[in-house]
């Protein structure tokens, strides 16, 4: 399979390629999220698993997600860098942080979820649907 993206960490000790399109796209404002990424909220694409390829060691920490299931969260061990999220409801799924492509460029948020905890000074896109929680499956 061609990739149709790549990316990786910040010390190159991790690399990924993406085969298949992601399925969605979305910025998260979680507390969590907020708190792993260090600002606002997380930019994040969801692609099928299976059709990603990766080099190197990630580390995952588990947390306890809004659902009650477990939200693994993956980054470099050497440089701490956030890159990968498998998200407790989607089996099958990962998440990928938008800012470890090579080109995050071409990302197109289609919805901002858990507004309930946006921070005041986040100013959101207004042309984009928003979710307090979860977008309803
Ligand atoms: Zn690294
Ligand atoms: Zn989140």
């Amino acid at each position: 399979m061609a990739p149709r993206f790549a990316g990786g960490c910040i010390c190159g000790g991790v690399r990924y390629e993406c085969a298949a399109d992601p399925i969605a796209a979305g910025n998260c404002h979680c507390r969590d999220c907020q708190r792993a990424s260090g600002g606002a909220y997380a930019a994040a694409l969801l692609v099928p698993a299976s059709a990603v390829n990766i080099t190197g060691e990630v580390k995952y920490y588990d947390v306890t997600g809004d659902s009650g299931g477990i939200v693994s969260r993956g980054f470099c061990p050497t440089c701490g860098a956030r890159l990968f999220g498998k998200p407790a409801a989607g089996a099958g799924i990962i998440s990928i942080m938008v800012g470890s492509l090579d080109d995050p460029s071409w990302y197109r948020p289609q919805a901002d979820i858990y507004t309930a905890s946006v921070q005041p000074w986040d100013h959101m896109n207004p042309g984009l649907p928003k979710f307090a929680k979860l977008p309803p499956s």
